[in-house]
């Protein structure tokens, strides 16, 4: 493509964003000066239609576990692909069934049986709805600061206000708590609480990792009051955080755990929840009360099991254990050179998050990451903070060089903040 083929296409996607998708969206990435499109991908490195290559360090947030384009799941994908994509869903399908025996094998405890969606949202959905079904009661104990997603159900479960007020009333029963505080689950537990759902680590909210015993001590709650616990680890699963799912480093089995994101190997979406066998008792009886078309697709069944055999085969698991130990020391270290404007880094595995003395630093050393071909992304839940959730196929190479890019964005975003007046700053 001659160079002024592409900037036009630049320009006509953007003008296509403003007219036809959404102007804002289009504002943000021309304030951000994002002047480019993404193009093509393979690894940890995407390319954008110019040519320029960025380290991936936001992986999709945690898409990506598997990293861009890998050759086993792309071609389990294409070989279902020219066979049989979707399903008339008359006849059982083979993908489906090899996927949830998969998964009964890698869920921790007793969890077997598995319910396919397309995205973490609706996995939570669903994990909502069995959890009524199960118990017969319909109130819900939930974390401030979580994020589960944004139709109704998941977003009544999610506590940042900004994304739920307008779209109230929501679905009546849900408390939330502060993360972390045990005396406060302890209170909100009660004999009418169908459900805790909780992130073992929470993601959207800046990364913030529980005290250990936290999750140990909600299990125990919810056992005494004859509550569920389901495990959001759309974000944690797969392999993130150095355990193939984050509940492990504290050896705590959900009833039921949702995932999605890394699960579709990064070529196909797919979410699933997986429960107790005694839990889908409840659907047993009639197994369309709750379903979805595309839910358990074949295409998308076989990219997850090409995905888990990747994971295990590779060992990804112990290479974001490895990898994450080195990312946090080198990130820790960047902090101590930059104590006005880095508050704190903190993390599990290849899931990191660096907290900023103040949002509008994260949206500029976002903006100056991109310029030296680094890709990392806020936390919609704690804009103060940015999140890495790179490939766990990076390597340390690549890791190495996006933290000496992500300090020069530091150091320049410093310089200019260090240029503006301090009136601008402070406007009184
Ligand atoms: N749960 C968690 C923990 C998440 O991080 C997200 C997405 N960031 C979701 C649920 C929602 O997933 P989706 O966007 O696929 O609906």
């Amino acid at each position: 493509m001659q160079p002024e083929h592409r900037d036009r296409l630049v320009q006509e996607t953007l003008d296509k964003y403003t007219r036809y998708v959404n102007a804002g969206l289009a504002k943000l990435y021309r304030f951000a000066n994002v002047m480019t499109v993404e193009w093509e991908a393979s690894g940890a490195i995407i390319h954008d239609v110019h040519g320029k290559e960025y380290i991936d360090c936001s992986g999709g947030p945690a898409v990506f576990n598997v990293g861009h384009r890998h050759p086993k799941v792309i071609a389990a994908v294409k070989e279902q692909l020219d066979r049989m994509p979707m399903s008339v869903r008359a006849m059982p399908r083979k993908p489906e069934a090899d996927l949830a025996e998969l998964l009964a094998q890698i869920t921790p405890g007793e969890l077997q049986y598995t319910f396919f969606a397309n995205s973490g949202t609706e996995a939570n959905e669903g994990a909502l709805k069995l959890a009524r079904l199960a118990t017969g009661r319909t109130e819900f104990v939930a974390a401030e600061g979580a994020f589960h997603g944004k139709t109704m159900g998941a977003l009544s479960a999610s506590g940042r206000e900004k994304y739920k007020a307008p779209f109230q009333p929501l679905v009546p029963g849900f408390t939330h708590v502060s993360f972390g505080d045990l005396e406060a689950m302890a209170r909100a537990v009660t004999d009418r609480t169908a459900a805790v759902i909780l992130e073992p680590i929470q993601g959207e909210n800046g990364v913030i990792v529980p005290p250990d015993g936290y999750l140990w001590g909600v299990r125990k709650i919810c056992d005494q009051r004859g509550a569920l616990l389901i495990l959001d680890e759309v974000q944690t699963g797969l392999g993130r955080t150095g355990r193939m799912f984050a509940c492990e480093h504290w050896g705590v089995v959900p009833d039921i755990l949702t995932m999605a994101k890394a699960l579709g190997g990064g070529v196909m979406p797919i979410g699933a929840f997986t429960g107790r066998p005694a839990l889908w008792k409840a659907l047993e009886t009639n197994p369309y009360l709750h379903s979805s078309t595309f839910g358990g697709n074949p295409l998308a069944c076989a990219a997850g099991i090409a995905t888990i055999r990747v994971i295990q085969d590779e060992r990804l698991v112990e290479r974001a254990a490895d990898l994450g130990t080195y990312l946090l020391q080198r990130l820790e270290a960047l902090a101590r050179r930059h104590p006005a404007t880095v508050k704190q880094v903190r993390g599990k595995g290849l899931l990191v998050g660096v907290e900023f003395t103040d949002p509008d630093i994260v949206l500029l050393v976002t903006a100056e990451a991109l310029q030296r071909g680094v890709i990392v992304f806020y936390s919609l839940n704690n804009p103060s903070t940015f999140r890495l959730a790179p490939p766990l196929v990076i390597t340390r190479p690549q890791l190495d060089r996006a933290v000496e890019a992500l300090e020069e964005a530091v150091a320049a975003t410093e310089a200019l903040l260090a240029e503006v007046p301090s009136e601008a700053q402070a406007p009184s």
